[in-house]
């Protein structure tokens, strides 16, 4: 078969691969988009069917093309959000072939360029970026073992609370996933475990203001990644029952019974951490600290917007709180499901070229590498806070498009 020579391939056909796909036509940038499943697979099938897009529908836009909507302060369902993606490649016609996974990414041998082995065909590219999403491979931790008596799924496979088998469900990882399914869970009348960790919960809206509002009034959302700081994590929030503030001590007074992390497990009985009240110590203090920082903002701008004292409530600590578990004997509590929401790792293994550090996380500033011609886009943090948001993956596509551009004709093709 002779092989496809194109200018630049992009591996990916989600929000990243395709925002990235419009930018390189703007600029004239010859370019294809390979996608293994169909447009913005992880929004079809990586999903639970209650999820809720995080961000009201105002806010929700791609470079040129705002998300047509009924209700502004309406949060998408994750079916519309496809759809969006959908009429976004229409929209600006991306050169996009789904069905196709890139198996392998090698350096041209002799010549610049890349080699990506894919599963139909063999394609040489001068470019290559890598938008393969920010949650590629769901981490389960090796605490408890098969058992056919336990149903045991991570977050990305849970889809609606009728899968999972009668009784209680312990939830691992209080993240946006594990608190919202806990919260789907409590919902359907279950009595749920919710082992919590470290988090940053902030306020769904604050002065008749949405969070997102503040996020960008603030500044916080352009905050730079040299500027991060050593918690990584993203805001704790919700879309789902219209939006509101995730608060765990709530949860409790509905039926949730918080639990500390999971330190170690044997024969059916978990050993919790002696630290949920650490944790939830931890998520107070940064839900206040933002509600300070959006308080110094109205009072610095003069800004009309009414006081809300009510934010600042605390509800009193549940009986979990007070007396936390530390010992949980699965069965003896009637848990026949447990619920992983433990995060994801990144798999760039098929990536055979040296950009990888030891984690086999890529090494790149803002997603462009060392290895001239090869770039990462999407992926959390790329270059700033909103960088692997729907509505923030626009700037860095322009920049990577603008140095793409540059270098047209400086290498060989
Ligand atoms: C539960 C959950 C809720 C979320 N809610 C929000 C939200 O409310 N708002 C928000 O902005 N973000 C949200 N996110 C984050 C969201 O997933 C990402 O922002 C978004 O999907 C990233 O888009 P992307 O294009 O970078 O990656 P992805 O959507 O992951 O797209 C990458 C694409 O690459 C394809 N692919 C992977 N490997 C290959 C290969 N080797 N060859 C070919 N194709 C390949 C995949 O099939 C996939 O379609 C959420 C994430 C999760 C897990």
């Amino acid at each position: 078969m002779p092989i496809e020579h194109v200018e630049t391939l992009i591996v990916g056909g989600g929000q990243a691969g395709l925002a990235l796909s419009h930018m390189l036509s703007q600029r004239g940038c010859q370019h294809l988009v390979l996608e293994r499943g169909r447009i913005g697979e992880r929004w079809r099938t990586e999903r639970w069917d209650g999820l809720r897009f995080q961000f009201p529908n105002w806010s929700v836009q791609l470079p040129d093309f705002p998300f047509p909507h009924a209700d502004p302060d309406a949060f998408a369902t994750s079916a519309e959000i496809v759809d969006f993606l959908n009429a976004y490649a229409d929209f600006i016609a991306a050169p996009i072939r789904c069905g196709v996974t890139v198996t392998a990414l090698l350096r041209r041998e002799g010549a610049s360029g890349f080699v990506a082995e894919t599963s139909n065909a063999t394609i040489e590219a001068a470019n290559v970026v890598v938008a393969t999403g920010p949650y590629q491979r769901p981490i389960i931790p090796a605490l408890l073992p098969e058992d056919a008596s336990l149903f045991q799924v991570h977050a990305s496979r849970y889809r609606e609370p009728d899968q999972l088998p009668p009784g209680a469900v312990l939830i691992v990882g209080s993240g946006a996933s594990g608190a919202q399914i806990a919260e789907e869970l409590v919902r359907a009348g279950r009595h749920v475990y919710l082992s919590v960790g470290r988090h940053r919960r902030l306020p769904r809206r604050y002065r008749g203001r949405d969070l997102i509002w503040w996020l960008s009034a603030l500044g916080l959302d352009q905050t730079p990644v040299e500027n991060r700081g050593p918690d990584k994590s993203l805001p704790l929030i919700t879309g789902a029952y219209g939006g509101h503030t995730i608060d765990f001590r709530r949860f409790a007074t509905q039926g949730m019974t918080l639990l500390g992390r999971v330190e170690a497990a044997r024969e059916g009985t978990l050993d919790l951490a002696p630290d949920l009240a650490d944790s939830l110590a931890f998520g107070d203090a940064a839900y206040a600290a933002f509600l300070d920082r959006a308080d110094a903002h109205v009072a610095r701008h003069g800004l009309d917007m009414p006081e809300e004292p009510g934010a600042r409530s605390v509800p009193p600590d549940p009986p979990c709180l007070v007396e936390p578990l530390r010992r949980l004997e699965l069965h003896a509590a009637g848990i026949g499901a447990v619920i992983w929401a433990t995060g994801y790792s990144c798999d760039f293994s098929w990536i055979d070229v040296p950009v990888l550090d030891a984690s086999g996380e890529p090494v790149h500033r803002g997603g462009i590498t060392d290895e001239p011609g090869l770039y990462f886009l999407g992926l959390q943090w790329l270059s700033k806070m909103n960088s692997s948001f729907l509505a923030g993956v626009g700037d860095d596509a322009a920049r990577l498009a603008d140095h793409i551009a540059g270098q047209k004709g400086g290498r060989g093709r």
